[in-house]
């Protein structure tokens, strides 16, 4: 397996750079960080000869394209990574190199045994055996979510420039900025880009295929509240935060994260602050089915509605704003893309692994602007946490993935 040398290098040295985004940031990149990496993305781009190579100044997305050399009959095709990391601790990531792993030992990740990645809490462990794992040093997280799948894209075009015996395509490759703040692909010039369907490569575990998304709102509910001395409290206050309680009780107890699994939606309460002048309870929304999605939505102007009945004036305001949406209704017109990728699995004895993702990726929003595009495993275990690892022998297996759909692309 010395096809892809320089996989694992390249590799360790994107992760070593902390690229995390920002949420409190409200420039586009979120972080400096990541606007310094994007540079040195362009150039490696570059320097291994791919063309037309651009930065976009409103999204923050580096593109290059990999010139076609068949007969200029295939359909330009897309592969995108995200280049920035979780919100947890990035500074100073020092990867460890696990060589073939016997599959059940504990691995300690720090020196002095404080943090330790054990097949009895992360069974995922047993499948990797003979494998070359790369883990955290137990103080950050690791990213190869997304870095993983920035490697796996970029060593491919590296092959394919290498091998100009294999016959491809047009292929356009994108990095971008701020995918796990969820807003990255916002700016993203879907149109620009000049493909017919594209592939996020930013899934977990060898297989993974995915075509199913949430569809996604958040909600903000505000109480104006009449604050008055408790002692002449009785028929005038009008406490806000009593008000948020009677608003979130009549949201159904069993659509919570915690009661819901597969494809089962829920309310999620994930931010409550206030005093009996003014409160403010803060949701996302999520179900897979778009007509359930939108009663949701409306259970919840129903409820406002309901309550402001009640009280002496309408004191509360909800605001709902749609995040994404399930990608399947964009993709089930035209279904190329996910079946080129199932085929270029099994050719590849890799069994694709498709299920309704509980959560949204970039192709969420990028399908709806035009370019379906579904997410292809990119190998990273235990993902946002120091708990984080990946296995090389699967990042190959990802680059191996991308060859073949560039290859099933020129017989679509
Ligand atoms: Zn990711």
């Amino acid at each position: 397996m010395a096809q892809y040398e320089t996989l694992l290098s390249r590799f360790i040295g994107y992760v070593k750079v902390n690229t995390r985004s920002d949420p409190d940031s409200t420039t586009i990149p979120s972080s400096p960080r990541e606007v310094n990496f994007l540079k040195s993305i362009a150039e490696e781009l570059t320097e291994l000869g791919l063309s037309d190579i651009k930065t976009d100044p409103n999204s923050g997305y580096v593109t290059a394209v990999l010139p076609a050399n068949d007969d200029g009959n295939t359909a330009p095709i897309g592969f995108l990574a995200h280049i920035d990391t979780a919100d947890f601790n990035a500074e100073n990531i020092t990867p460890n190199i696990v060589k073939n792993y016997d599959g059940k030992s504990d691995i300690n990740l720090s020196d002095d045994g404080q943090w330790t990645l054990k097949p009895s809490e992360f069974p995922a462990l047993h499948n990797y055996t003979g494998d070359t794992l790369i883990t955290t040093d137990g103080t950050t997280l690791l990213g190869a979510d997304d870095k993983a799948g920035v490697a796996e894209i970029m060593t491919a075009m590296e092959y394919l420039l290498n091998h100009p015996d294999v016959k491809h395509g047009e292929i356009h490759v994108g990095f971008g900025p701020d995918e796990e703040i969820g807003t990255g692909a916002d700016h993203f010039d879907a149109k620009g880009f000049g493909v017919k369907y594209a592939y996020t490569v930013d899934g977990g575990p060898l297989g993974e295929l995915e075509y199913e998304t949430f569809n996604a709102a958040q909600a903000v509910v505000t109480i104006q509240g009449k604050d008055v001395h408790t002692a002449t409290a009785k028929g005038v206050m009008q406490n806000a935060l009593q008000i948020g309680i009677d608003f979130h009780n009549q949201l159904p107890a069993s659509d919570r994260p915690e009661n819901t699994e597969g494809r089962e939606g829920f309310f999620h309460l994930y931010k409550m602050t206030g005093t009996v002048d003014q409160a403010q309870l803060t949701y996302i929304i999520r179900d897979h089915d778009r007509q359930k999605f939108e009663d949701r939505k409306q259970q919840m102007r129903d409820i406002a509605d309901k309550l402001n009945a009640t009280l002496d004036e309408p004191r509360v305001k909800l605001v709902l704003t749609d995040q994404y949406y399930n990608m399947r209704e964009v993709l089930e017109k035209d279904m190329t893309p996910v079946e080129l990728a199932k085929k270029a699995m099994t050719d590849l004895d890799i069994e694709p692994v498709i299920y309704p993702v509980r959560g949204g990726t970039d192709g969420s929003k990028i399908s709806f602007m035009g370019v379906p595009t579904p997410n292809l495993f990119a190998g990273g275990e235990n993902m946002h946490s120091r708990y984080e690892y990946v296995s090389l022998q699967t990042m190959e297996r990802a680059v191996d993935v991308i060859l073949r759909i560039t290859e099933l692309n020129r017989q679509a």
